[in-house]
C-alpha cells in the first residue's frame, strides 16, 4: 500500500526512530509514547491486523514480528522487570492505524484491564 504511514516508514520515506529491523520486520519507537519504553513492530509487508493473518504467509509474518519484539524486548534491558505487548484491531480494539503491528511496552508497571 503506498499511501499506508507505516509502509512508508518501513520504506524509509518518512524518517522513524528505528530499534531494529530483519529483512521482514521493522522496530521503531512510538511517535505518541504511553510508557518509558513504547516499541512499534511492524512487518515490512503490508497487513491490516491481526484478524488478517489466518493464512499461512500471515501466520509466518506475524511470527516474525512477534520474535522481533521479543528480541527488541531484550535488547533494551525489559526482559528482567517484564513488559506488555498489545495489538489493537480493529474499531472496538482501538486501533488507529491499519497496517499491523505489536506495540512493546516496558519501563513501568503495567495496570489491568486496560482502558
Ligand atoms: P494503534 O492505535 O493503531 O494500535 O497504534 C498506532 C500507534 O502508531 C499509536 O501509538 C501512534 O502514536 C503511532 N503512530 C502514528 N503515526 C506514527 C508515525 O508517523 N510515527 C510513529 N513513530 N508512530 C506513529
Ligand atoms: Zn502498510
Amino acid at each position: 500500500m503506498t499511501d499506508c504511514i507505516f509502509c512508508r516508514i518501513a520504506r524509509g520515506e518518512i524518517p522513524a526512530k528505528e530499534v531494529a529491523h530483519t529483512g521482514s520486520a521493522v522496530a521503531f519507537h512510538d511517535l505518541n509514547p504511553q510508557a518509558p519504553v513504547h516499541v512499534l513492530v511492524i512487518p515490512v509487508t503490508h497487513m491490516e491486523n491481526a484478524a488478517a493473518t489466518d493464512s499461512e504467509e500471515g501466520a509466518r509474518l506475524i511470527s516474525e514480528v512477534l520474535r522481533l519484539s521479543v528480541q527488541v524486548a531484550r535488547q533494551l534491558g525489559l526482559e528482567g522487570a517484564g513488559y506488555r505487548l498489545v495489538m489493537n484491531v480493529g474499531k472496538n480494539g482501538g486501533q488507529s492505524v491499519g497496517h499491523l503491528h505489536v506495540h512493546l511496552l516496558g519501563g513501568r508497571p503495567m495496570t489491568w484491564p486496560p482502558g
